[in-house]
């Protein structure tokens, strides 16, 4: 059988991405992908000419190089489509973001009151720790506001406690929306006019959903040379010395085929992958990998008899009545995603183990039973129902338990040592990332293979990346030219107000600008007293000698310099020293603003994130 250049696992934005980048500079890819349809979870289902994603994907990205790939592959394709949303609690519907007038009127005044009161407690007493979720919530919205909109829905997604909710989920997910750009439009001002709003309130959807991305970025990279194999998943990862040689699977007939390469790039989770190592590898590699979870997914897809259903993109469920967690009419994300504008197809989705019992049901079952779950909350009428269709995606979701962390570094210990084999990806790298973080990670493994050295395992969602940041080739003797910094902007504005103000600003260091300040002072003085001495006279210096109503002791003569000098020079570093700290205390009074501001921004988008 042939050896390919490139063997890619799996056809989802990460290994599309690579082959494309790949194909672009004349290598080409051989891509596996287990799947009847390119996307991975960035797909988009057709049902009888109705659309739909995996949840809803918005194309928002801050990674220029991700953007310009985007518009590279679809062109005009996409729309800019307004945002509404809103959270179903308790009967009621609250519009998302939270805005402080619609939410307190669907309290109601004692329950207002009682938000208030637990807001005020919590900023009088806050927990020191904001390790998990939990605390990262309470901290900024009291506890009653947490359990009304939060804990609930957080749950549903991921099916644990939000206390067991690692912080690094908070630190990746929560703590990294737009800080930069509070910073900047507060600095600057609002350089486009419309930065932040645009953020919240406008997205990119592609015109047929994500999955039209996805495709044509397959016909492109055929048409540079690479093919897509589906239906083929990869069950064996064949290795030796270091190396993989090959990796089989079997194709719908149940016939197992294998394929060799001299580069391979995998999607597959890291669980699956290391199961599928042959040899394999050390018993405590197995075992980290074991520990890793993930939440799967399912979508049962209601088409309605009805023109409009609500307005929304999407409704947060937060009710605990029903199992649903949202729910998105997917006409509102594009009008294309109908073929009939008198009907409309929602999306319930329900955030499961694939061993919980509704993983099993048949179909019919689960339109069934989320016809009566939307019934219940009062958004459809059952008789409107016509149709439907479910959707399962396993492991759409990488848990970061409290014990994540060290399993990854253990599987990524072991990849490490391969030398023609990399990993990426969301599920690759076990990454909470969005499809342009999955992309970088592609574009940063088809420089690899073409001899930069990219770590992909340190793209992560809260750096920006650039292509200048991208590690070049290394050569013996090339210059030393100075690249651009990947600026951790949110971690900078998430510590210390000393940092906020090292990142806005350079610090002043008091004692340094005290010296500067205390020798030019003291030796302008000395000098200026040497020289009028030196020239001499009936009168020496009047007008340097009125210094002597400052300085103790001072007068224009031989000695009277060695004073100005002592003296001048810690009058000198008093100034400085004030001076410096004066405004570091200024621009910390600042952070403490911008801080304020970022987090009044961070708080409305909260459950975006989750
Ligand atoms: C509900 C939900 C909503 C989301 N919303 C957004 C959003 O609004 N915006 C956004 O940018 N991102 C969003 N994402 C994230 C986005 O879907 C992912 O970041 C992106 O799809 C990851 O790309 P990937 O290629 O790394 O992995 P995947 O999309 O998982 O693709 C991996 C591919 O590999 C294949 N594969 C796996 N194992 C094998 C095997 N053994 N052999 C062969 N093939 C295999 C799979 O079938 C799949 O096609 C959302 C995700 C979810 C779950």
């Amino acid at each position: 059988m042939a050896s390919h250049p490139v063997v890619v696992i799996g056809a989802g934005p990460a290994g599309l991405t690579t082959a494309y980048e790949l194909g672009k500079n004349g290598v080409s890819s051989l891509i596996l992908e287990a799947g009847k349809q390119v996307g991975g979870i960035s797909q988009t289902v057709n049902y009888r000419d109705f659309r739909f994603d995996i949840g809803g994907h918005r194309f928002f990205s801050k990674v220029p190089m991700v953007n310009d790939l985007w518009h590279e592959i679809l062109g005009d394709n996409f729309l800019l489509r307004p945002r509404i949303s809103r959270i179903y609690y308790n009967n009621k519907f609250f519009d998302y973001p939270l805005k402080a007038t619609n939410a307190l009127a669907g309290l109601g005044p004692v329950e207002a009151l009682l938000v208030g009161f637990s807001y005020a407690k919590t900023k009088m007493f806050p927990s020191p720790n904001e390790d998990n979720f939990e605390q990262w919530v309470i901290n900024r919205f009291g506890t009653r506001l947490y359990r009304i909109f939060f804990k609930t829905y957080t749950e549903k997604v991921w099916g644990i406690p939000c206390s067991e909710i690692s912080a690094d989920w908070a630190a990746q997910r929560i703590k990294n929306l737009s800080l930069k750009e509070a910073v900047l439009n507060a600095l600057l001002g609002a350089r486009d006019g419309k930065i932040v709003t645009s953020l919240i309130e406008e997205f990119h959807y592609p015109r047929f959903g994500p999955g039209m991305m996805w495709e044509r970025c397959e016909e492109l990279v055929e048409g540079l040379g690479s093919q897509t194999l589906k239906g083929i998943k990869v069950e064996r990862i064949h290795h030796r010395h270091g190396r993989v040689e090959s990796v089989s699977g079997r194709i719908s007939s149940g016939e197992r085929v294998n394929f060799e390469g001299s580069h391979f790039v995998s999607t597959m989770p890291l669980r699956e992958l290391i199961g599928a190592m042959d040899p394999q590898p050390p018993e405590k590699v197995v075992q980290a990998a074991q520990g890793l979870r993930y939440r799967d997914y399912l979508t049962v897809v209601l088409v309605v008899n009805r023109e409009d259903v609500f307005p929304d993109n999407w409704i947060y469920i937060h009710s605990p009545e029903v199992k649903m967690g949202r729910m998105q009419n997917y006409k509102n994300w594009s009008p294309y995603m109908v073929p009939d504008p008198s009907r409309t197809s929602l999306g319930l989705e329900y955030f499961l183990w694939d061993k919980d019992e509704e993983w099993t049901w048949s179909n019919d079952r689960l339109i069934d039973f989320g016809t009566r779950e939307c019934a219940q909350i009062g958004l459809i009428n059952p008789e409107d129902v016509e149709d439907g269709t479910v959707v399962r995606m396993e492991k759409a979701y990488p848990v970061y338990d409290h014990q994540y962390q060290d399993n990854v570094q253990t599987v990524r210990q072991f990849l490490e040592t391969f030398s023609n084999f990399q990993t990426i990806g969301r599920n690759g790298l076990h990454r909470y990332n969005n499809q342009d973080h999955s992309m970088v990670t592609g574009v940063y493994a088809a420089g690899n293979i073409m001899g930069e050295t990219n770590d992909v395992w340190a793209v992560n969602t809260e750096k920006e990346y650039h292509e200048e940041g991208r590690g070049a080739p290394s050569k013996a003797g090339d210059r030393m030219v100075p690249t651009r910094v990947q600026v951790n902007v949110e971690n900078a504005l998430s510590g210390d107000e000393e940092e906020i103000i090292e990142f806005v600003f350079a610090r002043l260091d008091p004692v340094a600008l005290g010296v500067a300040v205390g020798t030019v002072i003291g030796l302008v003085i000395f000098m200026a007293t040497l020289v009028l001495v030196l020239k001499g006279g009936s009168v020496v210096g009047p007008g340097l000698a009125l210094l002597g109503n400052y300085l103790i002791g001072f007068e224009v003569t031989w000695s009277g310099s060695l004073v100005g000098l002592v003296e001048g020079g810690l009058g000198g570093f008093a100034i400085g020293y004030v001076s410096a700290s004066l405004r570091n205390w200024g621009m910390t009074t600042y952070a403490h603003y911008m801080r304020w501001r970022g987090e009044v921004i961070r708080r409305r988008n909260l459950l975006d994130k989750v």
